[in-house]
């Protein structure tokens, strides 16, 4: 690439130098034959200095919630620059779309028009500070989960720490730990029931604004949605419940009678994860002791699978984007991040050596690879791969690397792991759909009272979930909604994990026959970043999209073999 029109140490954290550029984009001659292409080249440049100060100002909040002058500095930057930006997009989009020559351009182009064409269908320049309210508020309810500890077992621990006594074999430890979490939460229930109530009425009125009856019609546009629809993802839920519920309950009933108790209780099982102890007494996996040891061996893992995913893991390693221990002040979960400039891959996580660890920064690590195969591509629109199929490149690295864990496992415990992984994909999917009921509901019914939602809540899990004794904790189950980060901060983002799990576990179908062929279709699905619609980028990669009870009974009952082959 030469000339680059934005010259590389532009500090993009700032408006007043980026404005010089915007002007530039917003008001240049545009007669010549090339000239419209020139402009999105140009604008995507620009694109990356501001995407790429943007995920560093929101790196440096996440790896430092208790730090005032990193906060700040990332809410400077989305009340001072994110409103300037959004109506900049706008006009920019208008002027491309707008352009006589528009038709001239060649296909290439034709996603990324398309793209354009819906955001300035739902665009409203009155949104603009909504969003910024939206921001902030889900940033404090960032900073309250990510300030939670508890002193247990004689230490102030973190929340991820806590998880480790959940898989303890002793059942009061582990009621005890379970409980001490949720008193701790309970402390800042009512606050987070709060920034929840003012995040819906701040949506319903993004969406009313824009011309839309609801969030959720608003959502599906300003998300892409163009490959499925509402009534796709009610189909989805109920494939779910009839394919997952079965063999959930089944999974469920043995762990019961295993650990000799006559009902479960949330601290014999994860209800998102189906994780706990061991069902015949054996002490809890641990993969790793610290986060480079966790590294050193993944490396050894990725070269085993193939030369190019093990030196694309060792190109993380090398460029220093790691962030993985757990520490009180550093935001909850973990999420992989793509530096649009530098093309580099930042990974965020909480390591505490736990299996869930692992697969969380091998899921990450999946979102690495995507980025760094589509790196080569030009312009930021032909990398923003869409969400359903980023969750493929995680989902199924998860699945393809199975058969490399025994090196976390020398005891031959890799067994244990890959089954308590297994579980986990039949336990997620009805997560899934639980999360996407639960914002239908939401959004469906933005006048709910918190008495209304609990009810909703309730029965949708009686749906999806788990049949377990609360005991006295009724009050917490009532808002254990709340854990979900993504209810806050990434609104109607959560079907595209189990659209995306259909297509990893297709992959890993592929991968029990032919392990070469497998990774052959990902690295070639993976390479086209955005360039292709979703439906294509599945049958790029060989696999189909589809929601039907059939589809999905297929790929599960696959699961079920390998669990059955596990345990003999
Ligand atoms: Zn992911």
């Amino acid at each position: 690439m030469t000339g680059q029109f934005v010259p590389d140490n532009l500090d993009a954290a700032l408006w007043e130098n980026i404005e010089p550029f915007a002007n530039d984009l917003l008001e240049r001659g545009l007669n010549c034959s090339n000239c419209l292409e020139g402009l999105i080249r140009d604008a995507s440049n620009l694109a990356e200095h501001i995407s790429e100060a943007g995920a560093l100002l929101y790196i440096g909040m996440t790896c430092n919630t208790d730090s005032e002058e990193k906060k700040g500095a990332f809410l400077d930057f989305v009340s001072n620059v994110r409103p300037k930006l959004s109506e900049f997009s706008d006009s920019l989009n208008r002027r491309i779309v707008g352009h006589p020559s528009l038709d001239d351009l060649s296909d290439r182009y034709d996603l990324m028009i398309r793209a354009m064409k819906t955001d300035l269908e739902i665009f409203c320049k009155e949104n603009i500070p909504l969003g910024v309210e939206q921001t902030k508020l889900i940033t404090e309810a960032q900073a309250i989960k990510g300030a939670m500890t508890v002193d247990f077992d004689g230490e102030e621990r973190t929340l991820p720490q806590m998880s480790g006594y959940l898989e303890s074999n002793d059942r009061s430890e582990r009621e005890a730990a379970w409980s001490a979490v949720v008193e701790r939460r309970m402390l800042d229930s009512e606050r987070l029931s709060e920034i929840f109530d003012e995040l819906v009425g701040i949506r319903h009125q993004i969406a009313l604004n824009a011309g839309f009856d609801s969030y959720t019609h608003y959502m599906f546009r300003a998300m892409h949605r163009f490959d499925y629809n509402i009534e796709d993802c009610l189909e989805f839920h109920e494939s779910i419940e009839a394919v997952c519920m079965p063999l959930l309950r089944g999974i469920n009933d043995e762990r019961r009678d295993c650990l000799e108790i006559t009902r479960l209780a949330p601290w014999d099982v994860n209800e998102k994860t189906g994780f706990g102890p061991d069902i015949h007494g054996l002490p809890p996996l641990r993969p790793f002791q610290t986060a480079d040891e966790m590294v050193a061996k993944l490396s050894v893992m990725f070269h085993g699978m193939s030369g190019d995913l093990g030196g694309k893991f060792d190109k993380l390693v090398e460029m220093d984007t790691l962030d993985l221990d757990t520490r009180k002040g550093k935001a909850p979960g973990g999420y992989q991040y793509y530096l649009e400039k530098s093309r580099v891959p930042f990974i965020f996580m909480n390591a505490a050596g736990l299996q869930g660890d692992l697969e969380t920064m091998i899921h990450e690590a999946g979102h690495a690879f995507h980025s760094l195969y589509c790196g080569h591509l030009e312009l930021i629109d032909e990398r923003g791969y869409p969400i359903e199929f980023a969750e493929v490149a995680s989902m199924s690295m998860e699945l393809l690397t199975q058969t490399g864990w025994d090196m976390f496992y020398p005891d031959g415990e890799a067994d244990r792991a890959r089954k308590t992984h297994l579980e986990g994909v039949v336990f997620l999917l009805p997560w899934i759909a639980t999360i996407d009921s639960f914002q239908h509901w939401v959004y469906a019914n933005p006048g709910h009272s918190r008495q209304e939602r609990s009810e909703a809540w309730l029965s949708i899990r009686d749906r999806f979930g788990s049949d377990m004794d609360w005991g006295g904790h009724s009050a917490f189950r009532e808002v254990s909604w709340q854990q979900q980060g993504h209810l806050y901060g990434a609104p109607f983002y959560y079907i595209e994990y189990g659209i995306a799990q259909l297509g990893a576990l297709q992959l890993w179908q592929t991968h029990r026959k032919d392990s070469q062929k497998a990774l052959n279709d990902y690295a070639e699905a993976m390479s086209l970043g955005n360039t292709r619609t979703l439906p294509d980028l599945f049958s790029a990669a060989g696999l189909t999209l589809g929601f039907d009870e059939a589809h999905l009974a297929s790929l599960i009952g696959e699961v079920d073999e390998a669990m059955v082959g596990i345990k003999a």
